[in-house]
């Protein structure tokens, strides 16, 4: 009989294994793969170093804190990396205040529609991310600020994503200080810095750090959670096992067969997560890429990708000597089409694409990963499925749901998320 057994063995599921292992209790994860990490997919072929799925943690105090206790070194973004870009006609725009000021990115009008912002009211009612900035900024600012930037966040749709859930920390600056810019303006003063990292062998260490002595089963899919009297069984792939609690951190829709015997017909609610199909195309290159985090490409230009990373430019040892790597993503929300694509039609797409915009003078290295079910959307009245997590924990006593549906989406959140809710799962057994 196990204390714990944690199902999926991706960031979330690592970093609450570990911390019930360090508390002494016997906990097994099972994980569906071959391998663990989850999302988090660091290779290494022919010199390049390359992910095929998140790039880099955006630590802050918390994280790094984290990371320092599991001996971990970061590798931190060269400062270069700060320049980003923004692709409008064919021309690279850097994004900071002073291109959105002088710049031709946005006309004068939408320059100055920026201006009104402290003097907008507050919204009513849940609004999408799109009528959220719309109402305080301006179109302009949507189209060829805020709407790449959540392609590059979410590979989401503006128009779907709830303000309120997916982008929280704007819901409530501006519930707190009336207007964004003021407390853009304000917390710059005072708020402590994030870091954009990774490490010297990619986000993998991080796994290899969390999976440490943990007792983990690999290539075994859970498939039902069975309630007996006062512990749980849990049946996979290879076999049956007993444990008094279980944490399921797999993604939203696996609910509809983990809790299809517990609680059916909430079950089948999870589903209704929106989790879009991404491409993630590596290319190793000959060229000039310019120093900087990538650009990224607002709808209306009219191409297929979403953005594209060099993230040869943003870490050391990426790359092999006289080399370039740089990373394109393609689909999301607003091109679901992409999950019909062949891999040398999504690889031609790309390329082409590509060299349309950087100086690019052969591709050397080329390597496709198409996620069918990328990124969990918190669209619109996301908040039920937090209600929805809390009723099927309520109701079975030693059941525990996480990961990034709930968690938030980025790396740093599903750290965050594990450690706390390990501290709540530890404190209710207490
Ligand atoms: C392409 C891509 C790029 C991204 N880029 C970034 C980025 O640059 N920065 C950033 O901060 N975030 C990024 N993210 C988001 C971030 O990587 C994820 O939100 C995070 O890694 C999710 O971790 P998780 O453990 O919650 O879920 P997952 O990583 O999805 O882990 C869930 C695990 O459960 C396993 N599983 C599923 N079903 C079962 C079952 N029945 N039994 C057992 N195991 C099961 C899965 O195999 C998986 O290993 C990106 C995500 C993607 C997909």
């Amino acid at each position: 009989m196990f204390d714990f057994l944690i199902i999926g063995g991706g960031l979330s599921g690592l970093v609450i294994a570990r911390e019930l292992k360090l508390k002494g209790f016997k906990t097994l994860l099972l994980e569906k793969e071959e391998e663990l990490g989850g999302n988090v997919r660091t290779r290494y072929e022919e010199g390049f170093l390359y992910e095929e799925g998140p790039q880099t943690i955006l630590a802050d105090e918390e994280v790094l804190s984290y990371l320092k206790g599991l001996r971990l070194k970061p590798l931190f973004a060269k400062e270069s990396a700060k320049r980003r870009f923004i692709l409008k006609d064919k021309k690279l725009y850097e994004l900071n205040p002073k291109t959105l000021i002088f710049s031709n990115l946005l006309s004068l009008r939408g320059r100055l529609r920026i201006l009104l912002e402290p003097f907008i009211g507050e919204g009513k009612g849940e609004e999408s991310l799109e009528e959220f900035v719309k109402r305080r900024f301006g179109e302009e600012f949507l189209r060829y600020i805020v709407e790449p930037f959540v392609s590059g966040v979410y590979a989401g749709d503006v128009r779907r994503l709830s303000v309120k859930y997916a982008f929280k920390r704007l819901y409530e600056m501006e519930r707190k200080y009336k207007s964004l810019i003021k407390a853009g303006l304000k917390l710059k003063r005072f708020a402590p810095k994030s870091q954009l990292i990774s490490f010297k062998g990619g986000l993998k260490e991080l796994i290899e750090k969390l999976k440490g002595d943990l007792n983990f089963s690999l290539g075994d899919v859970a498939l039902r959670i069975l309630k007996k009297g006062d512990y749980y069984e849990v049946i996979s792939k290879r076999g049956k096992y007993k444990a008094r609690s279980v944490v399921i951190t797999s993604p939203a829709y696996t609910l509809s067969y983990l809790l299809s015997n517990l609680y059916p017909s909430l079950a089948k609610e999870f589903e209704k997560i929106n989790y879009p199909p991404l491409a993630v195309v590596n290319l190793g290159v000959v060229g000039e890429i310019p120093e900087g985090f990538g650009f990224l490409v607002p709808r209306d230009q009219g191409l297929k990708i979403l953005g594209v990373l060099f993230p040869s430019k943003i870490f050391q040892g990426r790359a092999k000597e006289g080399y370039e790597l740089i990373t394109a993503y393609v689909g999301g929300q607003t091109f679901k089409e992409v999950e019909g694509m062949k891999e040398e039609e999504i690889l031609e797409k790309v390329k082409g694409e590509v060299k349309e915009i950087l100086r690019v003078e052969k591709f050397v290295f080329e390597r496709v990963k198409l996620w069918k079910r990328s990124i969990p959307q918190y669209e619109l009245n996301y908040g039920r499925f937090f209600e929805l997590a809390k009723e099927v924990e309520d109701k079975f006593k030693g059941i525990y749901l996480g990961g990034n549906y709930l968690f938030g989406v980025s790396t740093a959140d599903c750290i965050k998320g594990g450690v706390k809710k390990a501290g709540e799962i530890l404190y209710n057994r207490a």
